[in-house]
């Protein structure tokens, strides 16, 4: 009795959840838009959803995150549309934000990556070339990134192998000095499931000016990707 119970108890609970996923005014643990955006709207609204779209700018793009809905930002809301299978409208509402609640951890990074996966140099993001936030904010829109081209490869996983370093941890990496790594914004991806070659061709559509792979000097065991200011990509045996 007492398990039936129980089990009757549990159904209740799935019901309420999916009315509540089904609901206008779902709260999450991150972040909750409380209106429709599209084109022409500005805000702090708007530059959370450029964050999550940020892996969606079309081959060799990077979406400003400005908090202004242009052009831009509407052609990467339908192309994450299409990539979920939502109405391509460029208009972002309730079926757009449930997915993207569906997408992040109450810690605003999406369920695939963690910021300890972005960093196994320290716990404090410091010592790198910029502010800990900084550093911190730009693994955040790197983890964005890398989900939108973890979804394009078939949500299959992606191994980050280096990500935020300090200036310590960089020298001890024998890393470059003007290393992206000290951004906070360069992740480093190993190979398997998906080759070295396969992620840094596909990187190119999902945000990132910078993709160095096999080819490129001391490339031959990973590839890595960042969002420097303008674009360099070099990975010569993947034919980049
Ligand atoms: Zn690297």
């Amino acid at each position: 009795m007492l398990r039936l119970v129980s089990y009757l108890a549990s159904l209740a609970l799935v019901a309420v959840v999916l009315v509540a996923g089904g609901g206008t005014a779902q709260a999450d643990g991150c972040y909750t838009w409380n209106r429709t955006l599209s084109e022409g709207a500005s805000g702090e609204d708007v530059r959370q959803l450029q964050i999550r779209l940020s892996g969606y700018p079309g081959y060799g793009a990077v979406l400003g995150l400005d908090g202004q809905f242009g052009p831009a930002t509407r052609s990467a809301l339908v192309r994450f549309q299409q990539a979920y299978g939502l109405a391509a409208d460029g208009v972002a509402g309730n079926a757009t934000y449930s997915r993207i609640y569906s997408l992040q951890d109450d810690d605003c990074t999406p369920v695939n990556f963690s910021y300890a996966e972005l960093n196994n140099c320290n716990s404090t993001w410091a010592g790198g070339n910029v502010s800990a936030a900084t550093a911190k904010a730009n693994a955040l829109v790197s983890m964005w990134k890398l989900q939108a081209l973890r979804h394009a490869l078939g949500d299959q996983s992606i191994r980050v192998t280096s990500g935020f370093r300090s200036v310590a941890c960089n020298n001890a990496a024998g890393g470059a000095s003007n290393s992206r790594h000290l951004y906070g914004d360069a992740v480093d991806l190993g190979s398997g499931p998906h080759s070295l070659c396969r992620l840094a061709q596909q990187a190119r559509n999902h945000g990132f000016n910078g993709i160095l792979g096999p080819g490129y000097p001391d490339h031959s065991d990973h590839t890595h990707v960042d969002h420097r200011g303008s674009r360099f990509w070099s990975a010569s045996s993947c034919g980049i």
